[in-house]
């Protein structure tokens, strides 16, 4: 259920009904809208709490009270009808702009790390990624260099001061990669590890959660809605590929998920065509497609070997490709009325 106050409601009032939420056995949520609050009630909702509504309805300062239909609430535009916008630093997620995160799968040494954060910072992207601890399907792949990596990334970031995305896959490794990382990423395969979530959600950092590929978008807004219930709200969400019959790509990338989570969240939603398609020459195009259906941004994978990379090589643009697709995705964004990372508005 959903409190919605008027557009000129006191904060008096806003209290007396948060309040009279508690009493009655809800946590209440307050959306932090400029136009007008939106009280979200959280908690099982029994008939005999269903009653409640009409006392909620005739307090002081309400329009009206409303059902929530999904099972996410947080998630949900029904409580915050505005595009949250989650701040990194300077860079805004989710607004005008839009936020291209690049680098490499994994930190695989200080030189590789550094070469590629220089080479998209150059190229125009807003944001560095690379995998310190990572999850692989094989237990003799490469696991990541872990804090030596979280060190590079700092290095990384100071100097071509661009906020540093790393993943986080144990709950014990997150007091480290917190230390160092400016976002936390939940990758693909945990992102129905609740206790992550939980903790992530407790964390105070931005979150970058990326859709398992054998779920759904509800599942997806759930997962979002583990970590919002800590009191997390900076929370991006990722289509990253999902698993179908179709094996000419490594997943099938799930374009239709940008503008059904656009519109069923007010969350920002970001594409990452990287591993998604698997193959670098299907990132350009796949990047262009998220954007012109209304993506907030993409996760691009960048290495300047890609044959050479300990993880994801074939899916990996080396840096003048990456270049390419900055240029290449421009023009869509242009035509779609989205900026490109810093660039400011036409006067
Ligand atoms: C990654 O970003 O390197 C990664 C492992 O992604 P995903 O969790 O989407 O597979
Ligand atoms: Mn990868």
């Amino acid at each position: 259920m959903v409190i919605i106050m008027q557009r000129e409601a006191t904060p008096e009032q806003i209290q007396a009904v948060i309040e009279a939420v508690e009493e009655s056995g809800f946590r209440a949520f307050v959306n932090p809208g400029v136009e007008r609050k939106v009280i979200a009630l959280l908690g099982a909702m029994d008939a005999e709490k269903v009653s409640l509504a009409d006392r909620f309805t005739s307090m002081p300062g309400v329009e009206r009270v409303a059902p929530i239909s999904e099972p996410y609430k947080l998630a949900s535009r029904q409580t915050h009808p505005d595009d949250t916008i989650v701040k990194i630093g300077r860079v805004r997620v989710g607004g005008p702009s839009l936020t291209i995160i690049a680098g490499p799968c994994s930190v695989e040494s200080r030189e590789q790390t550094l070469e590629v954060a220089h080479a998209v910072k150059s190229a125009g992207a807003n944001l560095l990624r690379g995998g310190a601890f990572k999850p692989r399907t094989s237990p003799y792949a490469f696991q990541g260099l872990g804090r030596q990596a979280l060190e590079i990334l700092a290095q990384a970031r100071e100097e071509t001061g661009l906020a540093v995305v790393t993943e986080a896959v144990d709950p014990h490794d997150l007091p480290v990669v917190m230390r160092y990382a400016d976002v936390i990423q939940i990758g693909a395969r945990n992102m129905q590890n609740f206790r992550l979530l939980q903790r992530v959600g407790q964390c105070g950092k931005p979150v970058v959660l990326k859709r398992g590929p054998g779920c759904r978008i509800q599942d997806l807004l759930m997962a979002a809605e583990y970590i919002m219930l800590e009191g997390n709200r900076q929370v991006i969400l990722c289509e990253r590929g999902i698993t179908t019959f179709e094996d000419s790509t490594r997943y099938t990338t799930d374009i239709s998920a940008v503008p059904v989570l656009k519109r069923l969240s007010h969350l920002p939603v970001i594409l990452d065509p990287s591993h998604s398609s698997g193959d670098w020459r299907y990132v350009t195009p796949l990047a262009k497609a998220a954007v012109a259906a209304g993506a907030d941004g993409l996760m691009i994978e960048v290495h300047s070997n890609p044959p050479a990379a300990l993880s994801d090589g074939p899916q990996s643009l080396e840096p003048p490709k990456f270049a390419q697709l900055m240029r290449e995705v421009a023009k869509v964004a242009r035509a779609v009325g989205r900026r490109m990372p810093g660039r400011r508005p036409a006067q």
